[in-house]
């Protein structure tokens, strides 16, 4: 049994707690130090401690990082980013060549469908875009052969569409194909995709693995040597590495992710029941409520329905918009993870960019961030900015 997988049988917040690092031998220091350097003593021409040569290619911070993170995922190996985009283009490079071609989300993050529209696309890799809430498209999109990744993203942003990762695992598998999942919105406590038969998990950490809205980052979590051995060579040669103040960041949120994701899940049911009766909401968006059309897979895959909550007002965009203006509590703002609850309106904000194409989302959307702070407190909220008060 390899260390990985010995260390996987802890449960998650033992791992969260302590997969990574053990104690410092030389001064106990129980949390990983900020090492705060960019080389290393050698003992003699190639004597490495530790392996450690140069920071770009391994800082013992970053180690520490990327060890609780391969544990949450339950992954043989996870490699820590400067940002979830730079995760995302190492994989791309490591794992497809000019020629090749990709599948990604019909409503993938925006950030995601640029980097293989506009920078992936000028290297020669092309791509097509499919639901991934269904399967059989999915399988369609995918030319044998030529497509090296299936890229999901479940759920979805902002619509929450969910996407059935053993489903979608075997319809890349059969072709040849690897499938990525990126985590970031249900996060590891919520969904471990490479138990389920994705190849490589990735993550923007600035959201729910970070949770605290201070540090951008990017984690790539894979299952199998061959692809880290692949990933690991191209995250050096890359070198989108994080800072080891950030990994420290990251991997401190990390410590408390189970206990924050449960309070996001249990404020984010409480808003839904809320918005659910409000006769100023036309629709509420998310994967617990059993009408929505992804409930039963994410019931089976997913722990509980994650923080992330989209509704539809009455009174059109006018009124979306003032909605999101008049809330106090949920902090005007983009991204979206963090201990505090954030509201924005796709249509203006994140999802400006694709207005006028086919991933254009309705004028009268919201999307929550639903963060951690006493719910009655964001219920009254809500109360106030729907009703105009
Ligand atoms: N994936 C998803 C689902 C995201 O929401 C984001 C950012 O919003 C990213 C990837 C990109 O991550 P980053 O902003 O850390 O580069």
């Amino acid at each position: 049994m390899s260390e990985q997988q010995h260390r996987n049988k802890s449960g998650f917040e033992t791992r969260a707690i302590h997969a990574g690092y053990e104690p410092d031998p030389a001064t106990g220091a129980v949390i990983a130090p900020i090492y705060a350097t960019s080389t290393y003593k050698q003992d003699g021409v190639g004597g490495l401690r530790g392996g450690y040569e140069y920071s770009r290619s391994g800082n013992p911070t970053r180690t520490a990082l990327e060890g609780a993170l391969a544990a949450l995922e339950e992954g043989e190996q996870a490699f820590a980013f400067a940002s979830g985009l730079a995760g995302e283009h190492t994989v791309v490079r490591a794992l497809c060549r000019p020629g090749d071609h990709v599948v990604i989300p019909d409503d993938a993050y925006g950030g995601t469908h640029r980097l293989f529209d506009k920078v992936e696309q000028a290297w020669g890799l092309t791509h097509s875009t499919a639901a991934v809430s269904d399967v059989d498209a999915v399988r369609v999109a995918i030319r044998p052969g030529e497509t090296k990744l299936v890229w999901v993203e479940t759920p979805t942003n902002p619509l929450l569409n969910i996407g059935d990762i053993e489903a979608l695992a075997a319809v890349a598998h059969d072709a040849g194909a690897l499938l990525v999942v990126d985590n970031t919105f249900a996060s590891p406590y919520l969904q471990q995709p490479l138990t389920l038969g994705a190849d490589v998990v990735v993550h923007s950490t600035t959201k729910y693995v970070g949770g605290h809205s201070d540090v951008v980052g990017g984690a790539v979590v894979v299952r199998d040597l061959a692809v880290a051995e692949a990933v690991g060579y191209h995250q050096n040669a890359i070198g989108a590495v994080p800072g080891p103040f950030d990994a420290f960041l990251t991997h401190r949120g990390i410590k408390t992710l189970g206990v924050r994701m449960d309070r996001h899940c249990d404020n984010a049911e409480r808003v839904v029941e809320f918005l659910a009766a409000h006769p100023a909401v036309e629709q509420v968006i998310y994967p617990g409520l059993q009408d929505h059309p992804g409930h039963a897979v994410a019931s089976r895959q997913m722990k509980r329905y994650g923080g992330m909550v989209s509704f539809r007002v009455t009174g059109g965009e006018d009124h979306a918009l003032a909605v999101c203006d008049r809330a106090e509590v949920f902090t005007l703002g983009e991204s979206l993870g963090g201990v505090e609850s954030l509201i924005e309106h796709p249509g203006r904000m994140t999802h400006a960019s694709v207005a006028g194409t086919d991933l254009e989302v309705p004028a009268d959307l919201i999307r929550l961030s639903v963060g951690i702070e006493t719910a009655d407190d964001l219920l009254a909220d809500l109360d106030a900015a729907l009703s105009g008060g």
